[in-house]
């Protein structure tokens, strides 16, 4: 083993340069600085090559860890960067925005044995923003081209890690999508501020580059059906997401000032993009000198609150039920909105939205505790009698979770079986529905889920795509050109 490994006892844990709350506050770049090429071989290095790997077990890739750490820690950058990108479509995107703390660097040794993880996802991004800079990633030339053809629904990352895939095996791919962009909740969910927009674009100029054919502001099921689609490719993939909001049920949750959390976003999103967005102009989706509460305690509720203090809101407070322990969301994201100014009401629960003419002016809640766990395990949030509370509120945005749109009715296809929640059910072993040759990813399987696992997923399916193409094949593999 080299030498330079093994330093997690004279080398202390040092993440990159965060910005400074001040500085970070009123624009939405990124928030960390890049490694220098020193500190990304020196945080390798801290590496304890385990036997066992405990980070790559945890990494829903299992990506080589260990041994991108030690080319890394050596040097040999161009090796390193294909180690990391043979088991990850978007490794520069997985070391944005994986909740390291809760998969990879949360189990890596060295952090359970008190020295603090090796800063893998850190390391993971710089490796592949490096690879791009010296133009190491090359548009893919299949060594032989197929007949068949595969049309992927949904230019999210699970979309986009199948079609990567299936391209680099020689078939012919078309990705639709109803959006105007490639990336799915990437472009419009993921504010900038934790992924830069142009990361994603160069991602999909890339897969463009490499013959993925995109057809977009095309939603299926009304601009073209579902019946077509399946009659024009060989097979089927469906990566749409999930995009139906839950929403509060309370009294005044439908007065004026009320929004759902994704439609807050993907207009912050798009007004950064340099569009038109008449909502954002207007000050409706705007966050600029109000008081905005902010309901939930996921990532997206992270999101909303840090958006709203970058469009200058003069107090932004998340309310969530439970306790910070037990929130859903990543704690590296919720000490990032402390730092920026964030209030956060831990339990608490909304009552009702006080709906002053119509409009909101105020979130009436009540303080919780934490009961006996439930069956799933988790304390059951209850109310503490008589503890109602107002907090001033003309913003309230509610990041409640999503749920599935029901896809038979939206494909007019009752042949497609769903969950009672309405994800599409897939055969674990080869992510195929209930469809012969329609096969499901991502989010629209799993629920609102994280981007890393659709990225595994849209690989395993492309794999299994492959092999049940291979199997009905009626074509032979034409020529490469
Ligand atoms: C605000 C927010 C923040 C998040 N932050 C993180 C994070 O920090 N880290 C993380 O790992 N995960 C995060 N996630 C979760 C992550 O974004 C998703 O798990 C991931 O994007 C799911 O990928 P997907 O490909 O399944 O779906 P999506 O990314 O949702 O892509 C689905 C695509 O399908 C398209 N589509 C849907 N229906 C149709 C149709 N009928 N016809 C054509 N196209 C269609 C949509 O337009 C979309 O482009 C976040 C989610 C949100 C909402
Ligand atoms: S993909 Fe995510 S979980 Fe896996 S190594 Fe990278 S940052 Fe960690």
């Amino acid at each position: 083993m080299s030498t330079r490994m093994l330093k997690f006892v004279s080398t202390e844990q040092e993440r990159p340069v965060k910005r400074s709350a001040e500085d970070r506050s009123d624009d939405f770049h990124e928030i960390y600085r890049e490694f220098i090429e020193a500190k990304a071989e020196e945080q390798s290095g801290r590496c304890s090559q385990c036997g066992v790997p405990f980070c790559q077990e945890h990494c829903p890739l299992g990506n080589n860890i260990p041994d991108w750490l030690m080319l890394t820690a050596n040097g040999r950058l161009e090796e390193a960067y294909q180690v990391s990108s043979a088991t990850n479509n978007m490794p520069e995107i997985c070391g944005r925005i994986c909740p390291q703390d809760r998969l990879c660097e949360g189990s890596c040794t060295t952090e359970q044995s008190g020295h603090g993880a090796i800063t893998i996802g850190a390391v993971e991004k710089y490796i592949t923003d490096t690879a791009w800079e010296n133009g190491w990633i090359k548009p893919i030339t299949p060594p032989r081209e197929r007949a068949q053809s595969v049309g992927i629904i949904g230019a999210g990352p699970g979309g986009l890690a199948a079609a990567e895939q299936l391209r680099r095996k020689g078939y012919k791919v078309t990705v639709y999508d109803r959006y105007d962009r490639v990336g799915g909740l990437l472009v419009y969910g993921i504010p900038g501020f934790k992924l830069e927009k142009e990361v994603v674009q160069r991602r999909a100029d890339y897969l463009e580059a490499s013959g993925v054919e995109f057809v977009l502001n095309c939603n299926v099921g009304e601009d073209i059906s579902f019946q077509d689609l399946r009659a024009k490719h060989s097979s089927v993939l469906i990566a749409t997401g999930v995009y139906k909001a839950k929403s509060l049920n309370a009294p005044g949750a439908g007065a004026e000032g009320v929004y759902p959390a994704l439609e807050y976003l993907t207009t912050s999103n798009k007004q950064n993009l340099g569009d038109a967005v008449p909502d954002y102009d207007s000050g409706k989706l705007n966050a600029k000198g109000k008081k905005v509460v902010v309901i939930g305690g996921g990532d997206t509720a992270m999101d909303c609150v840090r958006t709203a203090i970058r469009q200058g809101a003069s107090s932004v407070t998340c309310l969530y039920r439970r306790n910070r322990e037990n929130m859903p969301g990543s704690q590296r994201e919720v000490a990032n909105a402390e730092e920026e100014g964030v209030t956060f009401e831990w339990l608490a629960a909304p009552r009702a939205v006080i709906d002053n003419g119509g409009k909101a002016s105020a979130v009436r809640a009540v303080r919780m505790r934490l009961g006996l766990p439930d069956a799933s395990g988790r304390q059951a949030p209850e109310e503490v009698p008589g503890s109602d509370f107002d907090i001033e509120a003309d913003m309230v945005i509610q990041a409640l979770g999503f749920d599935p749109e029901d896809l038979p009715i939206l494909f007019n296809e009752n042949q497609l079986t769903v969950n009672r929640w309405g994800a599409v059910r897939v055969d674990y072993s080869t992510m195929m529905t209930s469809m012969d040759g329609v096969f499901a990813v991502g989010d629209i399987v799993r629920g609102a889920s994280l981007v890393v696992w659709a990225v595994k997923e849209g690989r395993d399916a492309a794999e299994s795509i492959h092999e049940y193409l291979l199997a009905c094949a009626t074509d032979r593999p034409v020529a490469a050109e």
